[in-house]
């Protein structure tokens, strides 16, 4: 049986097959000679699995759909600040190849511009790298990223190469700033090689997965980027990734995205996945047609909208708040991050809690983020001064230390808890042997 997930994009994919508006690229054969009705869609999950669609194996080049890539490449490499020296990251709301600087620094726009992306691409490997090595560099990190060895198509880039007058003005304008030190053409070289590694869409989930992963490859595990760095690209594509129409994409798809000339378009939901797809016809701005229905059909099947709140409320922080005697259980569950803080915080200002000891119960808790961890220590604390003592039940060490803000040591008891603790594996995977919320758990035998 076909996965519901393949299935669904195997739909997805045929209700667009009909659309046969736009064209391919022509300004080089490479482009204009691909099959114009290729058109497949891969997705990546931040678990490492991987669901694909129709030609999903078929190769492209990356086009602009590295630019993402290496302004993250250059983050890590050379710190933001100097980074924002030579680009900015505003968006331009102007087309890709623009000769647009800002006014004082006369730096490019933002990195998904032509001009940001020649000036980026300079970044790497320092000024000392040669034309070569900076192109090696850039090919070794994208295949990190795709899990698998890119090849850049030396063919296409010549043909691009002999197409290059617009980029070339843009590094000779670029040079004239100060903005890189590079001869202009190797400039050019550089970044055209950079657009003519090789993909296929089940690649583009995968590095897109790994931006959505905060920069762990959901496949091996291994680190590639530093989560703030994967924060800021995200952050640029948002604003800036589809060209001129970048404004109506996030009004109506909502997904941080990237598009390329040869067809492809990459989409990244933080936390949760990494999409793409490939068709070659382009409409006006340069984005794939049947690609930005395909998203639009995503965002709104499955809720993917970034902006949207519907389906984000997630569960209740405080599953249940039960009493036996002198002692009150508090079990918590899902992500502690400041909103789930706050609404157990909330919970237990409301409740009206007897007897003299209250257990917190983390056993179906998935995560903790700092501001979690901090208001829940704060609880904890004003619990302790209320009088109350303490326990907690934390198997997966989301608590490590009871130090509050203000250096104030809560006396927390870890032995006295254990006999609370829910039981995880029963309940996580046997939904039905649950106990119902409202009966609570039973009494620990030793209550009597
Ligand atoms: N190689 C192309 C250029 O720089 C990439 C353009 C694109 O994908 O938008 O002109």
């Amino acid at each position: 049986m076909k996965a519901p997930i393949s299935s669904y994009l195997d739909t997805i994919l045929d209700e667009v097959r009909y659309q046969d508006a736009g064209s391919n690229a022509d300004y080089i054969p490479e482009l204009a000679n691909k099959d114009p009705n290729s058109l497949g869609a891969a997705m990546c999950t931040t678990s490492g699995h991987i669901y694909s669609a129709g030609d999903a194996e078929v190769e492209f080049s990356i086009q602009s759909i590295s630019k993402p890539f290496i302004y993250a490449m250059a983050v890590q490499e050379h710190g933001i600040d100097v980074v924002s020296e030579i680009v900015g990251m505003e968006p331009s709301g102007e087309a890709f190849n623009e000769l647009s600087l800002d006014r004082e620094g006369h730096r490019p726009v933002n990195p998904m511009i032509n001009a940001g992306a020649i000036a980026v691409t300079q970044l790497i490997g320092g000024t000392g790298a040669t034309v070569e090595d900076r192109i090696e560099m850039i090919r070794a990190f994208l295949s990190e990223m795709a899990c698998r060895q890119l090849r850049v198509d030396y063919d296409l880039c010549d043909s691009e190469l002999q197409y290059a007058d617009r980029n070339l003005s843009l590094a000779h304008m670029l040079r004239n700033y100060d903005i890189i030190q590079d001869d202009a053409h190797d400039a050019v070289v550089s970044y055209t090689a950079q657009c003519s590694v090789m993909v296929t869409t089940r690649d583009l989930a995968f590095m897109s997965a790994v931006l959505a992963n905060g920069g762990v490859h959901p496949l091996n595990g291994k680190r590639v980027l530093e989560p703030d760095v994967c924060r800021l690209t995200l952050a640029v594509m948002s604003s800036a990734g589809m060209y001129d129409q970048a404004g109506r994409w996030m009004a109506h798809v909502g997904i941080p995205a990237k598009s390329g000339v040869s067809g492809g378009l990459l989409g990244t939901l933080p936390g949760q996945l990494g999409f793409a797809s490939y068709s070659p016809r382009l409409n006006e701005y340069g984005n794939s047609v049947r690609g930005v229905r395909i998203f639009k059909l995503l965002s709104k099947d499955m809720g993917l909208h970034l902006m949207a709140a519907d389906d984000r409320a997630g569960v209740d922080a405080v599953r249940s708040i039960v009493t036996y005697q002198e002692d009150t259980v508090v079990t918590l569950q899902g992500m502690i991050n400041f909103n789930s803080a706050e609404s157990i915080l909330y919970e237990l200002s409301q409740h009206e809690i007897s007897g003299d000891h209250v257990i917190f119960d983390m056993t179906r808790v998935s995560g903790i983020r700092r501001m979690g961890r901090f208001l829940l220590k704060e609880g904890m604390h004003l619990l302790e001064e209320k009088g109350f003592r303490i326990s907690i039940v934390d198997p997966d060490d989301h608590v490590p230390d009871y130090r509050t803000v203000d250096g104030t040591e809560i006396h927390v008891n870890e032995q006295e808890s254990a006999p609370f603790a829910t039981e995880r594996e029963d309940d996580r995977y046997h939904d039905d042997d649950c106990p119902d919320p409202d009966e609570g758990p039973q009494p620990p035998a030793w209550e009597g």
